[in-house]
This record gives C-alpha cells, structure tokens and sequence, in this order.
C-alpha cells in the first residue's frame, strides 16, 4: 500500500503539470500540500484492490464521471470523493493493472475465421483432408472453401492441388498456412482464378510449380492475391458482426487498447459503423496499408480521417517489407537461408525478397512523417529490418525528429549492428510474443534459419538494454491466439505456456515487470498517449482490468491462466466476467 499518497483534483492536476508546481512539490513535504478544491464526487470507487502502480501498489481508486482517475491510494484517500451517488465495488483483494495493449492485431481476420474452415495447427495431412471433407458436406457446390492453417512441417510432404482435388472436386477451396503468407488451393481455386501454366509469378510472389512448370496450389506472398481477388467478399454488416466478435473477445482478455495493422477500406469502415452504433469500446489506431503500386491503397490514406472517431486514429501507415523466415523463405535475410527451397535456386529463395525498393520506399516515409503519419513496417527478416530503420533515418535527416515513433514490426531477426540505430533515431521496435514459445511455424523457422542464428531469434533482451522502446503485437488472427497473457509469460520464460524443457531464444528472456510495462506503458507511448494511459495514477484515464492473481506473487509459469473478472475503459466497465458466467 501506498504510505503517501497524491490525491488531485483536475485543476490541481493543470498545476503540477507545470515546472515551478513540480518544485514546490519537491520542497514541501506532501502532507502539507494544501488541500484539493471540493471534488465534485466520484462516478465510481473501486476499493480493496490491489493496484499496480509506478510505487508499488494501492488499494483503491476514485475515478469521475469523464473517466479520470480522481485519487490513487488508501480508502481513506479515496473516501472523500464518495457522494450518494458514487458507484462502490469492493474488490475483495483483486489485483489491477492499466489495461493492455495490443500493438499489432487483425481482429476482422479473426472473427472472419469464425465462419471458415479451420483445423488446428500442427495439424497431419489426413486430419486436414478429413477436417476439409466435413466443410465440403456441409457447403453447397460450387461455393467457397476457405480456411486453416497449415504448416509445411507437419505435412510429411509439399502440399499439392490434387491432394484437395480429391475430397472437393466441385468446391473452389484456398487454405493459408500458419504465417498467413503461403497459400494451399486446389485445382477448382487455380482454374477460376485463371492461373495456367503460363501464368507468370507476380511482383513480389511466387507461384510453386511442379517439373512440367503447371502450378502445384501453392502460392507465395503476393501470388494469392489473384485468388483473394475472385472470392465474393463479405458485407459490410457480417463486417461488422465479425469485427464486434473479435473486439468483445479482446475486452475479455484486458486489452483496451490496440492498433489494427494491415486496414483495408472496408475495415476502416467496419470499425467507424461499430463507433457510429456506439458498439466500439477499445481506443483504436487503424494502420492503412500502403504499397507504391496501389493507387487505391494512397487513396485510402488520403480519406484516413473520413474513418476517425472518438475512440479512432487513422493516422498510421502499415508497409510490408518482407515475409516470413519460414520453408517459405519470403523474409528477407543478410546472409542467405540455412536450407534450400525444393525445386528452386533462384536469389530470393536463398534470401528472401524485399518487397519494396529503397527508392520508392524512403521518399515515402519521409512524406507520410512529413504528413503526421507513424509507419508500422512488416519487417520478418534482418535485411527488412534494416531497410526500415533506413527510411525512418532517411525521414528524420530531411524532416528533424517530428514526433511520430516509427515502429519496425514483428523483428524475427535483427542484426546486433541495427539493435542501437533505433533509440537515436527515434524507431521503435514491435515484437510478436506469442509465437516465442516452440511450435509449428517455429519449427519451420529453425529449419529455415539454422541452429546458430536461431539463438538471437526475436532479440528483445537485447532490445530493451539498447534503450529502444519495444511494443508487443499478438498478430493475432495469424497465430491462433490473442490472448496476453500467454504471451506475457513467453516473453519471461521463452517455453511452452506451463513451462517446458525445451525453449526458444531463452538468451532473450526478459522480466515480468519490463514484460507488464511493454503490454502497458511503453504501448501508450508508441500510441502517443503515455500522458492518458499505460498507468493507474491521478489525472490518467480509468482503463484498468481486474484480473483474478497476482502476476508478481505466483510462478511465472501460470501467469498464462490469468483470467479477466472485469475490463474498465474510460471509467465505464465494458467487460464483467460476473456478467458472462
Ligand atoms: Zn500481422
């Protein structure tokens, strides 16, 4: 508990945000700071919690009819702000943290998945193949199978069309694999989309072809999009109920904060029509996607703010750099990949690709932060990596450092030379927590990557000692959870959620507490709202869960079964446990 605590009104709050405020405060005991001006009561009082805050822990908070924390401290410090219209809940000695943030999810995706064809991951052929043939029973001929996701190393050989052609002659069927970035289709899929054999791969994908150069089913990157591009898509209102799926199941896990990030138009508007209907609860930052092909993809950028709510920035710009580092090889590496792709010798399959070129990318970034705009990279591989910090670099020697923290995403591997480019220039690092456990597409990736490399795999030790602010983003629907908390204590231990003997880059273990304050307060300052969320403390916004243990008093090995009894956002309780059961 708190010995001292800081109990502020909102215009005591104006006054200290200021110097000479601050060293009065430092020179006068906090007992005799004059009292605050008359409160004009709490909308809600939470109390016998135990919450986490910059100090140690409190017992209670007052929080207005805005949303705003009022006090932070003891019941008698938090007292004086009940009326008779206060809402009290006794905690019972549950502990409370700010609410989480996810920096790097596709909710539409997931609730999307919902209605598709999905097996688990790891998943043998014969399973698949049984799992698809009960989907073709229960779907009309002639339509749509989609779903997943396989993973190339738990099939014991390359997928191939006819192995789908078998069980679903008459359904067009595209399966994605566990890295989103490969893509399985049968024959129906190829024909009605048009592919031949004399269909060339296109920029920056891959068509996979058997001896005779017909197309095996698998595509790479951007070779599906030919596909995507013939399956009917959904409405605007099953949009919309998979995305307040999607949302819901997040409040459930604590996170009242997240960055979708790869939007498209019509999930911008999914996410503006929730906001309209009063159904959208998470504060939201939408990253556009951006390619320098697409003319559509500048427009969506240019009518960003047509999309902009209350609880909606539209002011991030998503670029993929590369792949993935898996039996794909579409990242893109400095030094070439450990194995070989079957039946293919060509330069991007022993090194992956970049997917845009320097030229047109620097220029670019150096417009949107010019414009206001933060950039969110996909950057897998060491060389896209390094190809982001170079444009955020190119950005700030033409513009100045502007503000935005340009953030390099997902950062599978990144070169010990690139780790301390990103504090002095103001880039930031994202990394994708959930997948540091061993599993399939893992897996796929030390057979890609070799045993050596392997050992720096997502480097956040070594990250955080730098200085550089690291962010975490579940990639959610992509891997098969967006639950934090398993990623939480991935990110501590590097093992199986439970514990396990074997582990995955356990030299870059870090602590509960950095991992918390990645979840927390470093999300906020990536989001450009550290002075709103990310901690429990007077003059902060109320978003805070209440969760059923005490992460700082248990194993690290069971922080993964953390369950959420209540999400609080902006003062209002959005998600009750009680309420569910
Ligand atoms: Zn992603």
């Amino acid at each position: 508990m708190l010995s001292v605590v800081i109990v502020l009104s909102v215009a005591a709050l104006y006054l200290v945000s200021c110097t000479t405020a601050r060293y009065t405060e430092m020179e006068t005991p906090l007992a005799q700071v004059p009292a605050p001006p008359p409160s004009p009561g709490a909308h809600l009082i939470l109390t016998n919690g135990q919450f986490y805050t910059e100090t140690g822990t409190a017992e209670a908070v007052a929080i207005d009819k805005n949303g705003i924390i009022m006090a932070v401290g003891d019941a008698d410090m938090v007292d004086p702000h009940k009326t008779s219209d206060t809402m009290v809940i006794d905690l019972a000695g549950d502990t409370v943290l700010p609410g989480l943030h996810d920096m790097h999810v596709h909710p539409l995706g997931g609730g999307l998945q919902q209605n598709q064809c999905m097996f688990p991951q790891g998943s043998t052929l014969e399973q698949i193949l049984d799992t698809i043939a009960e989907c073709v029973k229960g779907t009309e001929e002639g339509k749509w199978i989609t779903g997943g996701q396989w993973d190339a190393s738990a099939l014991a050989e390359p997928p191939h069309r006819r192995m789908l052609d078998e069980i679903a002659p008459n359904n067009p069927v595209l399966l994605y694999d566990t890295s989103g970035h490969s893509s399985w289709a049968n024959s129906l899929a190829l024909k009605e989309a048009g592919f031949t054999q004399d269909t060339p791969n296109p920029e920056g994908g891959i068509i996979e072809r058997d001896g005779e150069g017909h197309p095996t089913g698998v595509l790479r990157e951007t070779a599906v999009w030919q596909i995507m591009s013939i399956i009917p898509p959904p409405t605007p209102e099953e949009n919309e109920a998979a995305l307040e799926w999607a949302l819901d199941l997040m409040l459930s896990y604590g996170i009242t904060s997240l960055t979708g990030a790869s939007i498209g138009r019509e999930e911008a508007k999914a996410y503006a029509a929730l906001a309209d209907a009063g159904k959208l609860k998470q504060r939201v930052r939408l990253c556009l996607r951006w390619d320098p092909e697409d003319e559509d993809e500048n427009a969506l950028i240019a009518e960003r703010n047509l999309y902009t709510r209350d609880r909606i920035c539209a002011d991030c710009v998503k670029i993929f750099l590369d792949g993935v580092p898996t039996d794909s090889h579409t990242a893109a590496m400095l030094e070439p990949y450990e194995d070989t792709v079957e039946g293919r010798d060509d330069e991007a399959s022993r090194q992956g690709l970049l997917l845009v070129s320097t030229e047109d990318l620097n220029p670019a970034v150096t417009r949107f932060d010019a414009q206001g705009l933060t950039v969110k990279f996909h950057s897998a591989g060491d060389a896209a990596v390094r190809q982001g910090l170079d444009a955020i670099a190119a950005a700030r020697s033409a513009n100045g450092f502007s503000g935005q923290l340009h953030n390099v995403g997902h950062c599978t591997f990144v070169a010990e030379s690139d780790i301390p480019r990103a504090r002095p220039i103001g880039a930031t690092f994202e990394v994708s927590p959930y997948l540091w456990a061993p599993s399939p597409i893992n897996d796929s990736i030390i057979q890609a990557i070799g045993p050596e490399r392997i050992k720096r795999v997502w480097p956040v030790r070594e990250m955080l000692d730098s200085g550089a602010l690291v962010v975490p983003g579940s990639d959610w629907y992509v891997v098969p959870s967006v639950n934090p908390w398993i990623a939480i204590e991935n990110l501590v231990t590097r093992e199986v959620p439970g514990g396990s003997e074997e582990s995955f880059g356990k030299g870059q273990s870090i602590t509960l507490d950095e991992a918390l304050a990645m979840y927390t307060v470093n999300s906020a300052r990536q989001r450009g709202n550290a002075d709103k969320t990310g901690r429990i403390e007077p003059g902060m916004l109320a978003d805070l869960i209440v969760i059923d243990r005490n992460p700082r008093e248990i194993p690290i090995t069971e922080v993964h079964k953390t369950i959420v009894k209540k999400t609080i956002i902006n003062g209002e309780i959005v998600y009750d446990r009680a309420g569910d059961e």
